[in-house]
């Protein structure tokens, strides 16, 4: 047996205090090879281990172990994964061990795609989502002007799909329960949102009200606003709304993080938050009150900011990090503003819209070159076919001007590729960022809304894999729900919300369970340039884990959605337990 000769006392707890302190993904490294020792040292030299999670079924995601029953945690550290009696060696007499029940333990979820203050707005806002009818949309928010007649009504997250049948809906719906309550609440998909009329005469906009580039206003057969505003004409309304004050915001990042961690979402990747989220996601790091991880990436067209300080993707500490940007190359496919080479087949007046920030593309392309150059990660969303193509093509256009480096750039939902085009993500190493919920809710009526042929390459997360593109998975919270349970259900059953396929809509690109995990783990931590410390069950990594009510690898994948995380872990500390206290 080696030995590690000299002041093993000392050096031990100068790591262990180190690796309190220390969570900068440059440290990875060092810190797996200081780790790689302690196996080598006597039973009597090791540290305890602060927390012991064992007799689980441990699902590790690292090819090197994949399964084992137990894991030790020093500080915010995995210290060692093994069988219960190897784990065992690690107590000591100040020890927490956590019994799993014999339940499944994964590396904690990791969403590559939220819109988490937003999250936490919802959570308190009104909920138009199953609203089913115009009166029963009408009778939501008219309780909600009755209760609070002089704030704003945001959020709402409404589909009119879910109308018989499916129509826009307008203001004049809800005019007459909100005479004095402004109302702007938007589509779930974010791309577009109703105003009623209190709110566009604050806002200004009347029958001569043009729109902006990339965006549009819903007019009636007499060409006055319906209240329906899409993509960048919701800025006309949104101007004259007020800011939340920083209680308010912080309240919904507490809601949203309390939210997370009853899901297991150990790690959320946020797209698009304004500098006052990102300031109070610092305070509560600060005050050590963050139970998930946050990568930010901030809106493109303010990339100097970041880039003026000279900060780099992934910048930051393990619980908060910013150097990535979020772009937009086009809207949604629900809202018929998703951008595609040919027209809509519903819609055969559009091909949808490419952005305002797109346009013109010289000024983008000039942009990305500058921001690629100053080392910011890109995060594009893209979903038609041809907003896809635009937005590979400027990725080309940056690897010419800057050459070839670890870029890890990312295509946000990658919903509608052309076939050509999958190679150029393998090319040029691009990730899918893709959200499998989507698949199951516009599965209900894409083909209606593109026709036969293009539905054929939509939500390809098979194709993705058989060409080696790397996936990250995601929800795009608020647009679908947080819960990791319900992403994988979607990608492995792909069985529409409608209950219409039961077998799955386009079978064909099903996952299984393992891949369906290893995206939403390590393929998310990859997308930030974190896999060396999260994404898997790993000594040396960070102590995020979660125990779940079944074994989703061997339950009938159907029941997948119902399963729930039951104890969520972040760096070695209990965040959400709902398991009835049963500790030896
Ligand atoms: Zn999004």
């Amino acid at each position: 047996m080696n030995e590690i000769s000299g002041n093993h006392q000392v050096i031990l707890e100068g790591i262990k205090k180190y690796i309190s302190v220390c969570g900068a993904a440059r440290s990875a490294a060092v810190i797996i090879a200081v780790f790689a020792t302690f196996p080598l040292l006597n039973a009597q030299e090791r540290p305890s281990a602060d927390l012991i999670l064992t007799n689980a079924k441990v699902w590790t995601v690292d090819p090197a172990g994949p399964r084992a029953e137990a894991v030790a945690v020093i500080g915010d550290r995995i210290i060692a994964v093994g069988s219960a009696s190897e784990i065992d060696a690690w107590r000591g007499s100040k020890t927490n061990v956590i019994d799993a029940g014999g339940k499944l333990v994964l590396p904690g979820f990791n969403d590559a795609h939220v819109h988490f203050t937003s999250g936490g707005f919802q959570l308190d806002s009104v909920n138009l989502k199953d609203a089913g009818s115009p009166e029963e949309f009408a009778a939501i928010i008219g309780k909600r002007a009755k209760e609070r007649p002089k704030e704003w009504i945001t959020g709402g997250a409404w589909d009119e799909e879910k109308f018989t049948p499916p129509h826009l809906p307008t203001k004049e719906m809800i005019d007459p329960v909100t005479p004095e309550t402004p109302v702007f609440v938007t589509r779930y998909d974010g791309h577009e949102s109703l105003a009623n009329s209190v709110a566009l005469k604050l806002a200004g906009v009347t029958k001569e009200t043009q729109a902006p580039a990339g965006g549009e206003i819903v007019r009636d057969a007499q060409g006055n606003p319906t209240g329906v505003l899409k993509d960048a004409a919701q800025s006309l309304v949104e101007r004259v709304m007020p800011r939340p004050t920083h209680e308010q915001v912080l309240r919904a990042v507490k809601r949203a993080l309390a939210h997370a961690a009853s899901l297991g979402v150990t790690s959320v990747q946020d797209m698009g938050p304004s500098y006052q989220e990102i300031g109070i996601y610092d305070e509560l790091a600060d005050r050590g009150e963050l139970t998930a991880r946050i990568y930010a990436a901030p809106l493109i067209p303010n990339w100097q900011d970041q880039a003026k300080l000279g900060i780099h993707r992934g910048f930051g500490s393990s619980y908060l990090r910013i150097g990535a940007l979020k772009a937009f190359a086009d809207g949604s496919l629900g809202s018929t503003t998703a951008y595609f080479f040919q027209p809509y087949t519903d819609t055969p007046n559009t091909r949808g819209l490419l952005s305002s920030m797109m346009q013109p593309i010289p000024q983008m392309r000039d942009r990305m070159i500058r921001s690629d150059a100053a080392g910011l990660q890109f995060c594009f969303h893209a979903i038609g076919d041809q907003a896809i193509s635009i937005t590979l093509d400027l990725f080309g256009d940056v690897l010419k001007a800057n050459g070839d480096k670890d870029r890890r750039w990312r295509i946000e939902h990658s919903q509608h590729v052309a076939a050509k085009d999958f190679d150029r993500y393998a090319q040029m190493k691009v990730i899918a960022s893709v959200q499998p919920y989507h698949a199951i809710d516009d599965g209900r009526w894409a083909e209606r809304k593109i026709g036969p042929e293009r539905i054929k390459t939509t939500y390809a997360f098979r194709t993705f894999l058989q060409h080696e593109v790397r996936l990250a998975f995601g929800t795009d919270w608020t647009v679908a729900p947080l819960n990791p349970m319900l992403t994988i259900y979607a990608a492995v059953t792909r069985a529409t919300l409608d209950g219409k396929n039961p077998d799955g809509w386009l079978p064909e690109q099903k996952l299984s369970v393992a891949e369906a995990v290893q995206a939403y783990t390590m393929g998310s931590a990859y997308a930030e340039f974190q896999d060396a410390v999260k994404g898997s069950i790993t000594p040396g990594k960070l102590a995020d884990m979660v125990i779940v009510s079944d074994d989703i690898f061997t339950i009938d994948r159907k029941t997948i959605r119902d399963a729930r995380v039951e104890e969520t872990i972040v760096g070695g500390k209990v965040v959400f337990n709902r398991r009835p206290a049963a500790r030896p």
